[in-house]
């Protein structure tokens, strides 16, 4: 299955909560925010209150955290096959392995607003790893390493104000102007994600 591509309010209604899928937008203009969770369709707000299936609950939680970092479904499915395999607890290192994907670190490190943009620049080749010229969202960093962006990029508007803004950077990363670097690997309790990862494990240990 491919990533989700559908309207991004829409993805945030079927989860029936705000995902951030627009970045510093959705602080501004959300209709989650004025009409509430009311899932997409004619029949969403009569069918909001059904009850779910522990196993409803366990594929409503994998969806999420597919449209939070944006990942497809053959994507997911192979980072718990190696938070599996890992003899760290499978959903710390599940989400360690999200959150240390180039494209979630820029986001993190507020080069950019929002994860789709973050992805964007990434793929558009203008961020560097060590100095390195990296294109692949996915790529996996280490404590260490350097994370910068060219200068090209760094005169668009979206850009220098997302590097404009004051932000309190979580303690695994750092950043001083575009220049940041991963101090560590997240703890499970630094990763600001609403998801409940034991449910993730739960629909793939079936
Ligand atoms: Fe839309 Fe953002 Fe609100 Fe989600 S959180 S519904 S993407 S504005």
């Amino acid at each position: 299955m491919a990533r989700c591509l559908g309207s991004k309010c829409k993805q945030c209604r079927r989860e029936k909560m705000k995902l951030f899928l627009k970045g510093e937008r959705c602080y501004i203009h959300c209709p989650i925010d004025k009409k509430g969770a009311v899932p997409p369709g004619q029949k969403g707000s009569r069918t909001s209150f059904k009850r779910m299936s522990d196993y409803g609950r366990q594929l409503r939680e994998k969806q999420k955290i597919k449209k939070i970092y944006g990942i497809s479904e053959k994507q997911l499915k192979n980072y718990f096959k190696k938070a599996f395999k890992n003899k760290q607890s499978t959903s710390e290192f599940l989400l360690q392995m999200l959150e240390t994907r180039l494209d979630n670190v820029v986001y993190r490190l507020k080069f950019a607003p929002s994860r789709s943009l973050s992805r964007q620049i990434v793929d558009h080749k203008h961020v560097l790893v060590d100095g390195k010229k990296v294109n692949i969202p996915s790529y996996q960093l280490k404590p260490e390493q350097i994370i910068s962006l060219n200068s090209k990029i760094l005169e668009t508007a979206a850009i220098k104000k997302s590097l404009a803004e004051k932000a309190k950077m979580p303690d695994w990363l750092k950043r001083k102007a575009a220049v940041g670097q991963i101090v560590r690997f997240p703890k499970r309790d630094e990763i600001e994600a609403d998801i409940d990862d034991q449910l993730i494990v739960e629909y793939y240990s079936r």
